[in-house]
């Protein structure tokens, strides 16, 4: 079955409490809806603990310390917006475990694609800082897994979640093995990704943000993955592909301003996996990151899923977009053009 998908119903253990938006309902909605609507055969993967060794690939081994020490308490806030319950410790150790494991069965040839579907999310966690609601950075323990482990020389990591991923950006700044390219709302929450962070030293280049206003549409993300993405892929040629998935772009989300539909996430999961295709073997992973309206993830995810498991209706969706997204991506075309055949 060449689909997998990482699922644990001890992901809802992490507790932020009740009011949270990152609360276990919302793991509980996509489950629920796995287990409903996913008929197509798959590979359920159980995850396992990721080693404290793995996690400091990314992290201060002082940082997993203090994080480890919330083990078994009761709740403790490490910044504005994050928190730690008796059982955080562990299951963000099961979060980025689920990553690794789907990453194993990529490699062992088991699987061809999957979603790891866990929380909490990674892509805010800075080396030494729990952040917007991540304690350990997922997709990045992930890529150093694949460098690693298994000596992977490229690693395309795209983050289309409404934030930017500033934990992921700063992990491989200065890389370049590893590219990040991010889309999200800006200037929003965390304030990073603006068009001129390219990379320095080696990975100068190997970061693209494309940092944009509210209101986005499917034609204007997926015009940016097509135009974009596409080109910049075709040229670093990955071998490995990471999606940081957030849902929070979707239309009804409470904390974004973007409008992407349903349809929207299948048709940029297809357009992902005909870059996975023609460089990487298809092997393309995704991890969840935000997302808090429940009926938008749900059918975000289920979206995803079908494509990956070969059973996506492709939508009619077309290129059209507004003259002030033109505008805002000419300076992102402008600084990329120096580095890639736009
Ligand atoms: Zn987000």
């Amino acid at each position: 079955m060449k689909t997998g998908i990482v699922k644990d119903w001890r992901y809802m253990e992490h507790d932020m409490g009740a009011f949270h938006v990152e609360n276990p309902k919302r793991i509980e909605a996509i489950y629920r809806m796995v287990e409903k609507d996913i008929s197509f055969p798959y590979t359920e993967i159980e995850p396992r603990l990721a080693k404290e060794k793995e996690i400091q690939m990314v992290h201060t081994s002082s940082y997993v310390n203090t994080i480890k020490e919330t083990s078994g308490k009761g709740k403790m806030q490490l910044d504005p917006d994050t928190a730690t319950s008796a059982r955080s410790y562990e299951v963000a150790l099961l979060a980025a475990g689920g990553l690794l494991k789907a990453i194993d069965l990529v490699m062992s040839g088991k699987i061809q694609n999957g979603f790891a579907i866990v929380r909490p999310p990674g892509h805010h966690a800075e080396a030494s800082r729990a952040m917007g609601f991540c304690l350990f950075n997922n997709v990045a323990v992930g890529a150093e897994y694949l460098v690693n482990k298994y000596g992977i020389k490229r690693i395309l990591v795209i983050d289309w979640d409404l934030h930017h991923g500033n934990g992921t950006q700063h992990s491989f700044y200065s890389r370049s093995d590893v590219l990040y390219f991010s889309t999200h709302q800006f200037p929003h929450y965390p304030g990073t990704g603006y068009w001129d962070e390219i990379g320095q030293d080696k990975g100068k280049g190997f970061t693209v943000n494309v940092p944009l206003s509210g209101g986005k549409t499917d034609e204007d993300y997926l015009f940016i993955f097509r135009k974009i993405l596409a080109p910049i892929a075709s040229d670093f040629k990955p071998e490995f592909i990471l999606v940081s998935a957030g849902f929070d772009i979707y239309k009804a989300d409470p904390l974004g301003g973007m409008q992407i539909s349903e349809d929207g996430f299948g048709a940029f999961t297809s357009e992902l996996m005909s870059v996975a295709h023609k460089f990487s073997k298809d092997r393309i992973l995704f991890t969840l990151e935000g997302g808090y309206d429940l009926q938008g993830l749900s059918e975000g995810v289920k979206q995803v899923l079908l494509y990956l498991g070969g059973e996506g209706k492709k939508p009619q969706i077309g290129e059209d977009i507004s003259p002030i997204t033109e505008k805002e991506l000419a300076p992102v075309f402008d600084t990329q053009k120096q580095f890639w055949k736009l």
